[in-house]
């Protein structure tokens, strides 16, 4: 069993049907071991996107995650990261509203910089990411317990 991190954009959060619908398909697809509404402060922000930091979009992107509360998830099931991955769709609204109507990106995203929400792009980052938004998370042990429960 996999864990990744979802994070719900600022938009999303003053959207009550978007966020409802979303939750709703996390729960469909994945046991949800961790979830609260954070605020990505600016040094939570420089710490989580440091490795973006210098392209064009950083700042817009940084303070844009800083705008308001985002809603974190810490999500496990078989091959969650690519799970999450493709529920949310291609990260440029544009393409994933041609390629694939339905994905989250797709039906809730307004922009590139406000594409609706974040999933890790592997485990290692899933837990890096953890670490920053769930500081008093002990994943590892957490996973494991579950996965046993279920053997
Ligand atoms: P993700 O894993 O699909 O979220 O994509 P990345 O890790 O490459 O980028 C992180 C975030 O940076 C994305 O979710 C976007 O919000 C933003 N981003 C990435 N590429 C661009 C871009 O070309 N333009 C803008 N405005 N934002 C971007």
């Amino acid at each position: 069993m996999e864990v990744t991190l979802a994070v719900i954009k600022p938009h999303v959060l003053r959207n009550t049907y978007a966020l409802q619908q979303i939750k709703t398909l996390i729960e469909e697809n994945f046991r949800v071991l961790g979830h609260k509404e954070v605020h990505i402060t600016k040094e939570l922000s420089d710490r989580f996107y440091a490795e973006h930091r210098g392209k064009f979009f950083y700042h817009r992107l940084t303070t844009f995650m800083n705008s308001g509360p985002c809603y974190a998830l810490i999500l496990q099931s078989e091959a969650s990261v690519q799970k999450w991955r493709r529920l949310m769709g291609p990260t440029k609204v544009f393409r994933a509203v041609y390629t694939e109507p339905q994905c989250i990106r797709a039906l809730y995203g307004l922009s590139d910089t406000r594409n609706a929400c974040h999933g890790s792009d592997s485990e290692a980052s899933a837990l890096r990411e953890i670490g920053i938004l769930f500081p008093e998370f002990d994943v590892l042990a957490v996973a494991d317990r579950e996965s046993k429960k279920r053997t």
